[in-house]
């Protein structure tokens, strides 16, 4: 058991004070928990739409409506079983990615040497890369569990920049922090720009499932392939909203039409086990395209909320 748990919405309104992520408790202080919800606002590795440098306060702000109790994981409570802290953002340089970089690899690095597993809201995808290098810094090449609809493993964009929301997935196995042998990309859609945009990915080692495999092969399966193919080895798992349906989540970077609901898509989470996950992120969400309702962000707070659940489920087996 844990004494480290959220403001109690029974007893306060869920409307007032300060949003932090799921009305845990905010302090940059590391001492003494297991995970850190970290805010990575930055945008400036967006090839379309830029605003996901206000992700992260837009998804604490609906995170306030999750409970801590998880009924899909045998009314498992996330709190009694890890303390976790939302620390904040880390500082970034908008408009100089490589800066921004600089930033974010030093306080996911310092989350990690805590002994403390990160766990971001971005931000566009770009902030991934700077989080792997710390991770793997301290773990090794990390297995890569990586929802999305777009592979980001394209070379370059625009006069050969090599730092993009389209890139750190290629730069990674570039800098030999993603263990591709033990690495899947799931959910890939929509059109290409050339016909190597989902073959490149395999040519790196990744599995890739697109979006009609996943419907193919159901969440049960799909959760058992997830195991098999990172296989104890410590997972990064990093989460792009536009995995989703744009009718579900539409205040993306660059959304892709044809993608799943947010049911068939919590459905997914909820049914991942057996991973060692040792950091992950969700990123992408851009609130100044949502709807009515601030649906994504709704969404995206939920999806931190099943990974969070995923961790506090892994440490309760391990008890
Ligand atoms: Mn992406
Ligand atoms: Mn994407």
């Amino acid at each position: 058991m844990t004494n480290m748990l959220p403001v109690d919405s029974l007893a306060l309104p869920r409307f007032c004070g300060v949003p932090t992520f799921m009305r845990l408790e905010q302090n940059a202080s590391l001492d003494g928990i297991d995970a850190a919800i970290l805010g990575i606002p930055s945008d400036s590795g967006a090839p379309y739409r830029t605003g996901a440098r206000f992700g992260p306060n837009a998804i604490r702000a609906q995170s306030v409506m999750l409970r801590p109790i998880n009924p899909y994981r045998g009314g498992l409570h996330v709190f009694e079983e890890l303390r976790v802290r939302d620390v904040g953002d880390c500082g970034v340089v908008p408009g100089y990615l490589e800066e921004t970089y600089r930033q974010i690899e030093e306080a996911v690095a310092a989350i990690v040497s805590a002994g403390v597993v990160p766990m971001s809201l971005g931000g566009d995808h770009s902030v991934t890369l700077p989080q792997l290098r710390a991770v793997a810094a301290k773990h090794g090449p990390v297995a890569l569990v990586h929802f999305d609809s777009h592979s980001d493993t394209w070379d370059n964009y625009f006069a050969g920049k090599k730092y993009s929301a389209g890139t750190p997935f290629r730069r990674g196995v570039e800098e030999q922090i993603i263990d591709t042998a033990h690495s899947i990309q799931i959910g890939m859609r929509g059109s290409l720009f050339s016909p190597t945009d989902v073959s490149q990915s395999v040519e790196l080692g990744y599995e890739v499932l697109t979006t009609d495999d996943v419907f193919a092969l159901g969440p049960d399966k799909l959760a058992e392939r997830v195991a098999e193919r990172t296989a104890g080895r410590p997972v990064f798992l990093t989460f792009d909203i536009d995995f989703v349906d744009p009718s579900a989540a539409p205040a993306v970077q660059t959304p892709e039409a044809g993608g799943f609901s947010a049911h068939e898509t919590l459905t997914i989470l909820r049914k991942l086990r057996d991973i060692n996950l040792v950091g992950c992120d969700v990123v992408e969400v851009n609130p100044l395209y949502d709807g009515p309702g601030q649906i994504t962000s709704l969404l995206a707070a939920t999806v931190m909320a099943e990974l969070l659940a995923l961790l506090a489920d892994g440490r309760r087996a391990a008890r």
